[in-house]
């Protein structure tokens, strides 16, 4: 399903008005100039639409480079949108500013990727967890300890009292990484982004840390978007999935689909190369597609894949970016395979 200029928009949601809506959505970062002459820009984000209801989960998948820490950074109001928009709680990105931002900002948690390098190391967790509650005017002292003490169970750090006086130095990163959970979710979020939550801890604590977040997007009613470049982690998380290649979406389903089915000749490779988090060697990392992501600054013309691509078609791949194909209720791909019109789909 594409939109006029053949963008991939995807049909999550059946009804209402979603929390999120990502509109037509183009990143991109203006190079340094040296000298006259425009030096160009690096097309981080290049037409992604999709949407999200309240209460669902959706994770983005894609190498380093693929352009979802961008997109995370805009849906979280840190980068303005170059075209394109974002809709969250029926405020525009696009035209918010100021304190309006700041009220944006303070819906959406964020849970980051490093917890150590995201905790002051000097502030013990009871202020880090009082400190976004006090900037945000909670003024009622017994409102605030009855949040921390509920959020604080919810994570299972606990008993409390012995966990509140303590140093983030003080703590196991699994430990760390479930008060850096607690911290996005003290002002009560409507939209959750985690960005890689469990790649920087050990494997004995990684689905401990993926159930947590579940049983938190369902008794919070809680969207979240989970960004990870480990297809075997999301298996423990959403509904949805979209996989992210050079800026655009390739690939869209539901979660189960495409672990069972995939289509994209991208996400063949990261299943591929995707590790199971249970698992002993859950650290050892096999290689993900051969060759290097293109510049994004000078894509490759039609399909931005087809350099690295083992299906690449000659004429068709190098020539047209392929539009989006329906190929199952709610399962969406662009790749040339799957035009009917072409006959090379048993190549997969
Ligand atoms: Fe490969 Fe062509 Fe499909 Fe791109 S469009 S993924 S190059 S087969």
């Amino acid at each position: 399903m594409s939109n006029d200029n053949g963008e991939m928009s995807l049909p999550i949601h059946s009804n209402g008005q979603p929390l999120l809506q990502i509109k037509d959505l183009h990143v991109w970062y203006e190079l340094k100039r040296f000298g006259f002459g425009h030096a160009g820009y690096v097309r981080a984000v290049d037409g992604v639409n999709f949407n999200l209801e309240q209460g669902e989960a959706i994770a983005c998948v894609g190498e380093s480079g693929c352009g979802k820490s961008s997109l995370m950074k805009t849906i979280l109001g840190l980068n303005i949108p170059t075209k394109g928009d974002v809709v969250f709680d029926d405020t525009s990105l696009s035209v918010t500013r100021g304190n309006d931002l700041r009220e944006y900002r303070s819906k959406i948690g964020y849970v980051q990727q490093d917890p150590f390098g995201a905790l002051p190391p000097f502030m013990n967790i009871q202020t880090i967890l009082e400190e976004p509650m006090i900037i945000n005017g909670i003024s009622d002292k017994d409102e605030r300890q009855r949040r921390i003490r509920k959020i604080l169970e919810e994570v299972k750090l606990t008993p409390v009292e012995e966990v509140l006086p303590k140093y983030p130095h003080m703590l196991s990163g699994g430990q760390q990484q479930r008060v850096v959970i607690a911290r996005a979710m003290i002002m009560e979020p409507k939209l959750l982004v985690a960005d890689e939550p469990v790649s920087m801890l050990d494997a004995s604590v990684r689905v401990e840390i993926l159930r947590i977040l579940r049983k938190l997007q369902e008794s919070h009613n809680l969207a979240v978007i989970y960004i990870t470049h480990d297809l075997s982690t999301v298996r423990y998380f959403s509904e949805f999935i979209f996989v992210m290649y050079a800026g655009e979406i390739v690939e869209f389903a539901r979660m189960q689909d495409l672990l069972d089915d995939a289509k994209h000749p991208y996400t063949h490779a990261l299943l591929e190369a995707s590790s199971d988090p249970n698992a002993d060697n859950a650290l050892v990392q096999r290689e993900i597609p051969k060759g290097e992501p293109p510049s994004l600054v000078n894509p490759p013309p039609g399909c931005r894949f087809h350099p690295r691509c083992p299906h690449f078609m000659e004429g068709i791949c190098d020539v047209k970016e392929p539009p989006n194909f329906e190929v199952a209720p709610r399962h969406l791909v662009a790749c040339w395979l799957y035009d009917e019109n072409i006959a090379h789909k048993d190549a997969l």
